[in-house]
Order: C-alpha cells, then structure tokens, then sequence
C-alpha cells in the first residue's frame, strides 16, 4: 500500500463503507466538490447509494469484493463503524483507509473503547467486565445501584442497554445472552448530555464545532443545539479533551465525543465515534464548513475549512413514528422560513427510524429549538 501524502484532488474518487443517511450527505459534499462517490454496503437503493456515482452491493465480509472496491478509489473512509476489522485491512491492501482500521476496532466495542479511554487517562464513568452471574455480583456489589448494563459489541442509539435497578434484573440479562461479553458502567447523575464533533487532518491540524447540546428520547438523539447552554471552562475542557482523543488515536477524519456533564460539573466520556455524528447534522445549514465536507477534507488531505457558527441552530430527527397518519404536512413544517429539511430517502418509514431532520436558525439556541420542535409539530397538522 502507498500512503501519498498528496492531496487527493476533486475529480477522484472517494469510497465509502456503509451507505446509510450520514454517507448520503458526505456524498452530497462531496460531489459538490467534484469529487465521485463510490459506497459498498448489503443494500440497495440505499441513502447513499441515490446520491453517489456508484453503489455496489456486497456483504462486509466479501472481502474480495472489499479489494475490489478499494482497487477503484482513491481513499476509503466509512459513515457505519461496525464493518469487521477483516473489512478495513481488506482496503487497506489498496488504499488508504481513513480514520485507520485500529480507530474502527477500538470504537466498534464499547469495552475497547472504555479501557483505551481510561488507560489513557480521559474521564469516563467507572466500569466492569461482565461474563458471568459472579462477574455480576462482584461488579454491582462494586458499582452500585442504580446501574448500566450494556453489551460490549455492536450497539447504538440505547439498543443492546438495560438499566438495572436489581441484581436479579442483571441476572436474568446474562442468563439471555449466551455467554456474551457485557460492561456494566456506574450511573451518571448528569445535568446535560453534550458532545464534540471535531476533524483533524492529515498534516495534525484539528477543528471542531464547539460545544453542541443533546437531548434523547427513548434512547434516540431528538434534539441538537448549538452552542450548548454551558460555561466556558466546561467548554475548553470539553474541546481539549475531544483534540487529546483525536490525536491519541491519529485520526485522519471526523470523530464525535459524547459526554455526559455530571450534576458535580465533572464531564465524563461516554462514547466515541469515529465518523460525522447525528448531533453534528445542524453544521450543514449553520457553519461555514460541515462536517460531511470536513470529513472529506480531512481524509483528501486538503486543508480543513472553518467552522464557525453563522447562527445559532437546532436539529431535530424526523423518526418513522411521524409517518402513522399518513404522509407528513411538509408544507406546513416549512412555513417556517428559517427552517431547512433534509430527508434521506428512506421508503419504509419505521418507527424509531431515522427518516430526516430539520435544521432551524435563530439569533439564540433557545428560539432556534423552540422553533425546530415548532416545525416538526407542525409536520404533523393535518388541518391544512
Ligand atoms: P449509549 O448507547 O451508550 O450512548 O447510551 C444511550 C443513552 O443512555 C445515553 O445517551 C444516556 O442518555 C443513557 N446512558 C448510557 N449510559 C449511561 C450511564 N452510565 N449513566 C446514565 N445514563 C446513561
């Protein structure tokens, strides 16, 4: 493998693993750039795919077809972390893959993860290995109640997590998942959820979005808003501590840092990954540069666009459950001038599945929010 520290150039083209919403808009970046958009994932007429110049469909772990694609492009990267390992070293063979194979297997397992983060000093919840019913007792009786149970791999947007308020609830997960490796974390009592999207480049240069605020419902991010209501200081040390993991891992890419702040001011790490992120989707409308055309700066090795926040901005998801009744009023969701939508071309609208967002600006974070739940209420008026 050669690795060109020249600047892949617009005209080339750009691979993507993984072809779901969050590479249909680095996609769209990227083409708008004048660049070609290669995606490889199982499936078809996908987000991506609809966007992209070339959607091939193959299984992860065709790693001849992996070869194949990555022969075809000039540089892969991913929008979905949890392609096997076998998958990145596949590409790897024939070009470079950025953020490196090493970032996806440390991020794709919440227990590599938690260890890397703590052996390497950053702030995160406290944590025990978990295999067995002893393991169990050993780690509650350690932690406490209540408390997080969680598998280690493969898991996203709250799935594959119980909150245990007895022993007994714990014990019964174990006794239903075979044997599987689980990380119980202690509860955070915390005041805000609040993450980093934050680029480095090639060269070590680093860029972020600042502090942006998040809000879940049922486990699944419904609310973004930039900036995030905190004091200064928790922002420098938010922003210092997402740069000391990007450079840490080496990350040639975009990488978001979810925090928890703590009730004690304390932030704590909660998850890392190694991609453009769900609260990150406002940047498209409310910065000079997104993060989906950061991403493809970074990972071309071109210098790294500015970031600043034209206004203040709210994002929220459009789920599957918005569909019940029938077709959304998008009319009356964009009455709202300042308001911008953005779908994915889903056509199954499921519920809890991510279908679009809005984006709304305004001249505080407090109106910009006020005004996306506004307009995504209004999706919803079936009166005119
Ligand atoms: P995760 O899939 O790990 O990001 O967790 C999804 C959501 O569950 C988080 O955004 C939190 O709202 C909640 N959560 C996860 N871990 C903890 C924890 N250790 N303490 C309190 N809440 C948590």
């Amino acid at each position: 493998m050669t690795r060109s520290s020249k600047p892949i150039l617009p005209g080339a083209t750009v691979g993507v693993l993984g072809s779901g919403q969050l590479g249909r808009m680095f996609a769209i970046a990227a083409r708008r750039m004048g660049y070609r958009v290669y995606t490889f994932s199982p499936d078809t007429d996908t987000p991506t795919g609809q966007v992209a110049d070339l959607e091939v469909v193959a299984a992860y772990d065709d790693l001849d077809a992996v070869r194949k694609f990555a022969r075809d492009v000039s540089v892969v990267t991913f929008e979905f972390e949890n392609v096997p390992a076998a998958t990145a070293a596949a590409a790897e063979q024939f070009a470079p893959v950025r953020p490196g194979g090493d970032v996806l297997h440390i991020t794709q397992h919440r227990l590599r993860e938690k260890t890397f983060l703590s052996q390497n000093g950053f702030p995160v919840t406290p944590f025990r290995t978990v295999k067995t019913v002893e393991n169990l007792r050993a780690a509650v009786t350690s932690l406490g109640l209540p408390s997080i149970l969680k598998t280690a791999g493969f898991g996203y947007d709250g799935k594959g997590q119980t909150l245990l308020t007895s022993l007994a609830q714990g014990e019964e997960v174990i006794a239903g998942v075979n044997g599987q490796e689980m990380i119980l974390e202690a509860f955070v009592d915390f005041e805000r959820e609040v993450s980093v999207v934050a680029a480095r480049g090639e060269d070590g240069s680093f860029s972020h979005w600042g502090v942006i605020e998040n809000a879940h419902r049922h486990h699944i991010l419904d609310l973004s808003v930039c900036p995030a209501n905190v004091p200064p200081e928790v922002t420098r040390e938010a922003v210092d501590i997402t740069r000391a993991i990007l450079e840490k891992l080496n990350v040639v890419g975009v990488l978001c840092v979810e925090f928890f702040l703590a009730r004690t001011g304390q932030l704590l790490v909660n998850e890392l990954a190694p991609r453009p992120h769900n609260s990150g989707h406002l940047t498209f409308d409310a910065n000079i540069t997104s993060q989906f055309e950061q991403q493809l700066r970074a990972v071309c090795g071109l210098p790294l666009g500015s970031t600043q926040l034209l206004r203040p901005a709210a994002m929220v998801n459009l789920l599957g459950d918005l569909w019940e009744n029938g077709e959304p009023n998008w009319a009356a969701g964009l009455a709202h001038r300042d308001v911008k939508l953005h779908l994915y071309g889903k056509m199954e609208a499921r519920p809890g599945r991510k279908m679009g967002h809005l984006t709304a600006l305004a001249e505080t974070p407090e109106k910009a929010s006020q005004l996306a739940r506004q307009a995504r209420d209004a999706l919803q008026d079936r009166t005119i």
